[in-house]
């Protein structure tokens, strides 16, 4: 069974969710700050203004765009692979960390671990103030490995 994310963060003002420009499907809303933080190659002007989203189909290249397509960032231009892409090479449940959805499968099925804390431990590290930043949807990682944690114990793939 296949999980997709399903998380869709509204801009508070406004409410307005935006189409990808190559898929045409409607993106998640995320931080600019997140978009800055990622991004490969740094520009000099700020980007506190404009509003982002990222793409959430699992077969397009496109990561994040800005609500007027004024910035456009592929996949190859940002420095996480996202999850939920197809071709992602590693599937991070944890970008922080480097824990990835096969670890915390290991984890659970193998170490019978059951909670984050569990999951932290067996790999022997604890950084989760960086979550914000690394996380391409600019949100703590926490709250997804707890559900693929639930996941997993169903016995589902754990891919969200
Ligand atoms: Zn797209």
């Amino acid at each position: 069974m296949m999980w997709r994310r399903k998380r869709i963060i509204r801009d508070g003002k406004t409410k307005k969710t935006y189409r990808c420009p190559i898929c045409g499907k409607t993106g998640a809303l995320v931080a600019s700050k997140t978009v800055e933080y990622l991004m490969i190659n740094k520009i000099d002007e700020s980007l506190s203004l404009e509003i982002f989203s990222l793409c959430m189909s699992p077969d397009c290249e496109m990561a994040y765009y800005s609500a007027d397509y004024g910035y456009i960032l592929l996949q190859r231009d940002i420095k996480v692979p996202i999850d939920f892409k197809n071709d992602a090479d590693i599937k991070y449940a944890c970008y922080c960390n480097e824990i990835t959805i096969d670890d915390i499968r290991h984890a659970v099925l193998k170490e019978y671990a059951s909670t984050v804390k569990d999951i932290f431990r067996f790999k022997g590290k604890v950084i989760v103030e960086k979550c914000k930043l690394n996380n391409p949807f600019g949100c703590s990682c926490i709250a997804d490995i707890n559900k693929m944690i639930e996941e997993i114990k169903l016995g589902n793939s754990g891919i969200l």
